[in-house]
């Protein structure tokens, strides 16, 4: 039985880009759907272009600086996909559990991401080379 505090699905996949502009028009094309939003997040130095598919998402990430963690990421590996986000109930309690599991959190505070949401990451090297994102949805007034 899963527990509360867990994973709870794939919310999206980030997927590393080197001109924002080009690939949306090349997704737009492969998903057959625009984009539904672009946003920036300046605090990580990229910007963000997001796909419905579906109850899943696609997330293209720019670099904006040449020290975004996605610039370096396009430097090492090239274009591709760059992480997977889970949704998580509680960020929060599943950053100290996972913690508790031996996982190494690249932020044990969670912080602001793109598409409203607090998240955190995990070192690729506990997680089999995959950069996991935790994100929780951040309530808005109207919920
Ligand atoms: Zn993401």
């Amino acid at each position: 039985m899963l527990d509360k505090m867990s994973m709870k699905k794939i919310e999206h996949i980030g997927i590393a880009v080197k001109d924002l502009k080009a690939s949306n028009i090349l997704f737009e094309k492969l998903l057959g759907r625009q984009s539904y939003k672009e946003e920036e997040v300046k605090s990580e130095g990229v910007k963000t272009s997001f796909f419905k598919t579906g109850p899943n998402k696609i997330e293209l990430l720019e670099a904006t600086s040449v020290d975004s963690p996605i610039a370096k990421f396009l430097e090492k590996k090239g274009e591709g996909v760059h992480h997977i986000a889970f949704a998580v109930d509680d960020i929060v309690a599943e950053i100290a559990r996972l913690k508790e599991e031996g996982f190494i959190v690249l932020n044990e505070k969670p912080k602001k991401g793109a598409d409203n949401k607090l998240v955190a990451f995990l070192h690729p090297k506990t997680t089999n080379g995959v950069l996991f994102e935790l994100c929780q949805e951040i309530p808005t007034a109207e919920d």
